[in-house]
């Protein structure tokens, strides 16, 4: 063997083994003034820093809880930083590589389970399961093709005798919210299991549909678990630059490329060349625009930070229902606190997060779909992106109340 192939092998090796984070930390600061700020927003250009709230250093203003994940090596630039600048710092993940072991305490059997994580193959095996089994309640759509030619999936649960009313919930958007597609599963186990048994899933089931997807980003989920558990955007390298994949929920058509997001590829809000340029963003976009007189409801899964939110998130502006999602927003979080005492914040994406362009609630609520909800579920950063299993049930639980509530309000006013 050569030289030259032997590096080659030693290179591919490198390539296809998944990134470690042996001592990587996350780091927790809370600026207290503009100077703190810009000390804040100018690391990323001292070092690589995997921002994990907000999405990105852009969004950073003071008194925020901002949460960031840096290498081993790098943690010390860090830590020198933010000392010689005086600004106060938690360390909140001492070694990241040992907390993703972590997260695993689940069910430990081999199959599919409804507590905990499963790689994308298992999901992609019981869409198919679950809808052959239920055959009368569940049918499997698909919408479309990913980036690396995977296909997505959505499942139709209800109703299915007319035409009639929708609700598009979605999940597995960003690759590393691991409980979201937990969430989407969980849903569709429970809508089977209680129809017919409890009151209001049956009346939601038999007066409307459910369109599930219940993960987007198949490539970044995939890439998630297979190279790098901390990947968020999908696996486009349509930028032809040396940095991959695109933010999808920077890529739909609405306020694309303004507010916030990135035009540089190699940032995690990188909103792509064009709205819709992703086939992901252009799976979910077309099938809601071919069904928009029956949809009357959006739902996205991300995490973390326990939040309901509702548009605007491109602009302060309110819509003209503003009172009606704020009072349906504060009633879902009520129904969430209901179950295990978990506080939800609510409110517009604008108001209570910080601005955003391009994303999937504002641009399916100007599609006139007026109930327009992003879901961020546990935690609030104990955990952040490494929920663990054991969460799994009690989050699924919670959100459940707080989705059916959705649902059967969306039903009643729109008869
Ligand atoms: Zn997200």
């Amino acid at each position: 063997m050569s030289l030259l192939a032997l590096d080659m092998m030693t290179i591919t090796c490198v390539f296809i083994s998944a990134l470690r984070f042996d001592s990587a930390k996350v780091f927790r600061v809370k600026p207290q003034n503009e100077k703190e700020v810009s000390v804040m927003k100018s690391l990323p250009s001292l070092i690589k820093v995997d921002f994990w709230y907000p999405d990105s250093a852009l969004h950073i203003v003071k008194q925020m809880e901002v949460d960031f994940h840096v290498s081993a090596e790098q943690s010390n630039t860090v830590e020198r930083v933010l000392k010689q600048n005086g600004i106060p710092y938690q360390i909140i993940f001492d070694n990241l590589q040992e907390d993703i072991k972590k997260q695993l305490d689940g069910d430990k059997n081999d199959g599919h389970s409804y507590e905990k994580y499963n790689e994308w193959d298992k999901i992609s095996d019981w869409t198919a399961r679950i809808a052959k089994s239920n055959s009368t309640l569940v049918s499997r759509i698909q919408i479309g093709k990913t980036f690396e030619n995977r296909p997505i999936f959505l499942l139709q649960i209800g109703n299915k005798s007319g035409e009639g009313k929708a609700i598009f919930m979605d999940c597995g958007v960003h690759a590393r919210e691991w409980i979201s597609p937990a969430f989407c599963q969980w849903f569709v186990k429970e809508a089977i299991s209680t129809y017919g048994k409890d009151r209001d899933m049956t009346y939601i089931l038999d007066n409307m549909n459910f369109y599930i997807v219940p993960i987007v980003n198949i490539d970044g989920y995939v890439w998630s678990w297979t190279q790098n558990r901390f990947w968020r955007k999908n696996r486009s390298n349509a930028s032809q630059s040396n940095c991959i994949g695109v933010d999808i929920n920077r890529n739909f058509d609405v306020a694309w490329s303004t507010a916030d997001s990135s035009r540089n590829p190699c940032e995690e809000t990188y909103c792509g060349f064009a709205p819709e340029s992703e086939p992901e963003t252009k799976a979910v976009a077309s099938f809601i625009r071919s069904h928009l007189s029956s949809i009357k409801g959006y739902l996205t899964m991300h995490s973390y930070s326990q939040m309901i939110l509702f548009p605007f998130g491109y602009t302060y502006e309110k819509t003209a229902n503003y009172n009606e999602l704020n009072e349906l927003a504060k009633r879902a979080v009520n129904a969430i606190a209901s179950l295990y005492g978990k506080v939800y914040k609510y409110g517009t994406s604008a108001s209570t997060i910080y601005l955003s362009s391009g994303c999937s609630d504002d641009w399916v609520f100007n599609q006139g779909i007026k109930y327009s909800f992003t879901f961020e579920l546990r935690d609030k950063g104990k955990y952040g992106f490494l929920l663990p299993e054991s969460q799994i049930k009690p989050t699924c639980q919670e959100i459940m109340l707080a989705v059916k509530l959705i649902a059967s309000y969306i039903l009643n006013k729109t008869l």
